[in-house]
């Protein structure tokens, strides 16, 4: 008989000393991330003379505001998520090291990392904290099996396998007479009407309407019904009524069925129950959900709490003082989506500034010259997509919508992927979607639906049990539905 795996197995390899990096006698910086605020703090180092260490969870640096595009299949995940050793590259005083930070010790100033059950432990002089934020589904968090969020790579593929592998199951009910159950199978709900929400809604609704109709023999797939629901009064409430209607009108015109002062209060494999503001509710049955409603900062913003006494908000973020320093910690540095901070929102361009601030603010104190003014954030405005040729755009008082707005979008968009390489790549793909009406990553398996739910059945020691070969006993017998361990290759 199988044992079952427990989460607190120890690691397979014995752990490392803590790694000294002051051999070179240089003050030591670590970084905690690679998205937006990690990465430009990284790069604001280039030439400086301190050693500067980032870590991450993820080995990529991820472009989030195009993950939608990955999900619906126009854009490879490879072409949003460059690895982060290859973009810093040619900066010698970064090392990049892959590892998901567990604990922080203001007093000891160390940072421990886990790989695969390895810890590392490193020192620093100067820290700064830029570990973003997760989905979140407001304490329903068994929402999350049925209804994928956007917030990873992880989370784009499998709603891309999701999304396609719906027609196909509908295809094959009209084929083999179940046409009852095709209108289930073509429903896609969409939950949070936000510039997520309403990018993906936009994209299913021309995937169906532009990308699929030849495809198919037995379904039409211009007939799916796309829901967008949202418990405010309104579709993009960041962006102003103004835009907000704009975009209402523009995603009713391509056939998305909006439907406000609708709260989530269910969601399971069939479908998803909501509330409306009289009390009502209503089920609507629908294979493919998406979770695009609300934020919960990483839980490294409690560790800091815990430590400083420092205040975190409903959704986790750290209050910190108007220079991004933890109070009473002059230090350590927190920025991008894990701050409460006058009201910043949670984009890319906060996180941007904050790290190259943060990094700027080190390189003073490290020369002994005075700190420089509070960190003052400059709105370069926001921006959403509805549609091809269609986008809202709101910059200074200028509000835009349509067309131009579109071009603005994808200006900005395309200056901002990382690497030549990808801006080039990205371009022909969007010239090849937009122009025309094909998108050129369908490509979905099984693994992107199915594999991260036995993972998390499975535990946490099962990656490093498979990885490090560490015994087939512990590994237990799902019936041949688990992968194998690594012993049982050939
Ligand atoms: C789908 C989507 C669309 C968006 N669209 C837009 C948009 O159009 N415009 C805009 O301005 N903003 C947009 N945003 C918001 C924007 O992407 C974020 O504000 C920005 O990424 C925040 O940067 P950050 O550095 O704080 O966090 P992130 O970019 O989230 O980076 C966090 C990093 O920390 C790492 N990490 C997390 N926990 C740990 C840990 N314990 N140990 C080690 N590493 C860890 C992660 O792997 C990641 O590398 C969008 C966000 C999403 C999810």
């Amino acid at each position: 008989m199988s044992q079952p795996i427990t989460t607190s197995t120890p690691p397979a390899v014995a752990q490392p000393p803590a790694r000294d990096h002051g051999q070179t006698g240089r003050p030591r910086v670590v970084i905690i991330g690679s998205g937006f605020g990690g990465l430009f703090a990284a790069r604001t180092f280039d030439g400086a003379d301190v050693d500067v260490t980032l870590i991450s969870s993820t080995a990529y640096h991820l472009f989030q505001p195009l993950l939608y595009q990955v999900a619906t299949g126009i854009l490879s995940e490879g072409l949003i998520a460059p690895a982060t050793r290859e973009v810093l590259a040619k900066q010698q005083n970064v090392e990049v090291a892959f590892g998901t930070v567990t604990e922080i010790d203001l007093t000891a100033r160390t940072v421990t990392s886990t790989t695969l059950g390895v810890e590392t432990t490193y020192g620093y002089d100067s820290l700064i904290v830029a570990a973003g934020a997760g989905q979140s589904y407001f304490g329903h968090d068994e929402f999350g099996e049925f209804a994928p969020g956007m917030k990873s790579i992880d989370d784009a593929l499998e709603l891309r396998a999701r999304i396609f592998g719906a027609f196909e199951l509908a295809e094959l009910a009209a084929a083999s007479g179940r046409s009852k159950d095709v209108p289930a199978l073509m429903t896609f709900v969409v939950v949070g009407a936000g510039p997520t929400g309403v990018e993906m809604a936009g994209q299913i609704a021309e995937l169906s309407a532009r990308t699929l109709p030849r495809d198919f023999r037995h379904i039409a797939s211009e007939d799916a019904r796309i829901i967008l629901l949202d418990g405010a009064d309104q579709v993009l409430a960041s962006f102003g009524s103004h835009l907000g209607t704009k975009a209402q009108q523009r995603l009713q015109k391509m056939g998305v069925d909006v439907r406000l002062g609708a709260m989530v209060v269910g969601v399971d494999a069939q479908g998803v129950e909501y509330r409306r503001s009289d009390g009502t509710t209503e089920r609507v049955p629908a294979l493919t959900k998406v979770w695009a409603a609300g934020v919960q900062a990483s839980s490294l913003g409690a560790t800091l709490s815990e430590q400083t006494g420092a205040e975190l908000d409903r959704s986790g973020r750290i209050k910190v003082n108007p220079d991004l320093t933890l109070p009473g910690h002059p230090e350590v540095y927190v920025v991008g989506d894990m701050i409460s901070l006058d009201n910043l929102p949670g984009v890319a361009q906060v996180a941007i500034q904050g790290g190259k601030y943060a990094a700027e603010q080190i390189m003073r104190q490290l020369k002994g010259e005075p700190a420089g003014p509070r960190f003052r954030y400059v709105d370069k405005g926001s921006m959403a997509t509805i549609s091809r040729f269609s986008a809202v755009a709101s910059v200074g008082k200028l509000r835009v919508s349509g067309f131009p707005a579109w071009v603005m979008w994808l200006a900005v968009h395309l200056w901002y992927i990382i690497g030549f390489k990808s801006q080039v790549t990205t371009f022909f793909h969007w010239a090849v979607s937009f122009l025309g009406s094909s998108r050129g990553e369908r490509t979905a398996t099984q693994q992107q639906i199915f594999a991260r739910g036995a993972l998390e059945r499975l535990g946490s020691s099962y990656p490093p049990r498979v990885l490090l070969g560490t015994g087939r006993s512990e590994v237990p017998d799902h019936g041949g539905d688990a992968a194998p361990a690594a012993d049982d290759r050939s």
